[in-house]
């Protein structure tokens, strides 16, 4: 990387990257790019297999890999925490946040541009950027943002879902020229059920630390067109691994199973409060928890209320 490019503006998503940081990174930038401000792309991994099938399939390319931000000037998308930031954002200068979770704990030394709604994607938000300022989505991009909003909204099924993610995944299929929303979703959640990687891997896919009351709360989810997929070995692979994640100073690691097509999840956990966890979730005898699909709606708010009781 030279100093020059270095030294530019970077629009960068969370940690274990999912499809709605990757390409609302992408969206934003080109976005920026359009009004003047010279800005890159960056990302804090490698797309998932979900996110892979998504920029291939709309011919865009993943964003550079980083994970230092010291000295240069940083656009957050779909996250404002510091725990999901690169670790040395303090040396960073924050000019703009785009995100639809609670709001974190970044702050900035100047004065900055929020984009933060209670919407289903963030690449909802972007879409709405865009009208506001009067840039057309190109087409490729159209496509990869309309699979962020299938992938964050659980093809309109998650309780966060909008009428506001509707319609912008309408005008956004209408732009990329594809005819069928739902059909091309099971496409992607097909692609992103791939299973052919390591537990270590499945676990941290799509994973996020959270401090709960002082305590470290690590919550995974796969999203999966069937947990049929997910074979007893495997499962127990997976709470094998759960323990070791747990080991690393951790007070709880859990982990999301979400059955898209069912519309439910299946809880797998390690924990030193299993009692809260349980009282907060309510999983059944068999861990199943009918109609939770949202970790950031469903799954985060009541554990952090049930740590703070
Ligand atoms: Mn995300
Ligand atoms: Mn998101």
């Amino acid at each position: 990387m030279s100093e020059e490019r270095r030294r530019r503006t970077i629009v960068i998503g969370h940690k274990n990257p999912d499809t709605d940081s990757i390409v609302s990174a992408l969206s934003a930038t080109y976005l920026y790019r359009a009004r003047g401000i010279d800005a890159v792309s960056g990302a804090q991994g490698d797309p998932s297999p979900e996110t892979a099938f998504v920029l291939k399939r709309f011919g865009l390319k993943a964003p550079e890999v980083v994970h230092s931000v010291e000295g240069r000037e940083v656009y957050l998308v779909d996250y404002s925490d510091l725990a999901q930031a690169p670790d040395d954002f303090p040396k960073c200068r924050l000019l703009g946040i785009i995100d639809h979770h609670k709001l974190g704990d970044v702050t900035s030394d100047y004065p900055l541009e929020c984009w933060i709604q209670p919407v289903g994607c963030s690449n909802t938000i972007v879409k709405l950027m865009y009208d506001y300022y009067k840039v057309e989505v190109p087409k490729d991009i159209a496509g990869a943002m309309l699979c962020a909003i299938l992938s964050d909204t659980v093809l309109f099924r998650s309780p966060t879902c909008t009428p506001t993610d509707i319609r912008a995944a309408k005008e956004l299929a209408a732009i990329a020229g594809v005819d069928d929303i739902e059909a091309l979703g099971i496409e992607m959640f097909k692609a992103g059920s791939n299973l052919d990687a390591s537990p270590r891997d499945l676990v941290f896919r799509d994973y996020k630390d959270f401090d709960m009351n002082g305590k470290k709360v690590g919550i995974g989810q796969l999203s999966l067109i069937s947990l049929d997929l997910i074979t007893p070995e495997l499962k127990a692979q997976l709470a094998a691994e759960l323990k070791e994640v747990k080991a690393e100073g951790r007070d709880t690691v859990l982990l999301v199973l979400t059955d898209i097509m069912k519309e439910g999840s299946e809880l797998l956990m390690e924990s030193d409060d299993a009692d809260i966890v349980r009282g907060a979730l309510k999983p059944d005898a068999n861990g199943w928890m009918a109609g939770v699909m949202s970790r950031k709606k469903q799954v985060v708010p009541p554990l952090q209320l049930a740590f703070k009781a």
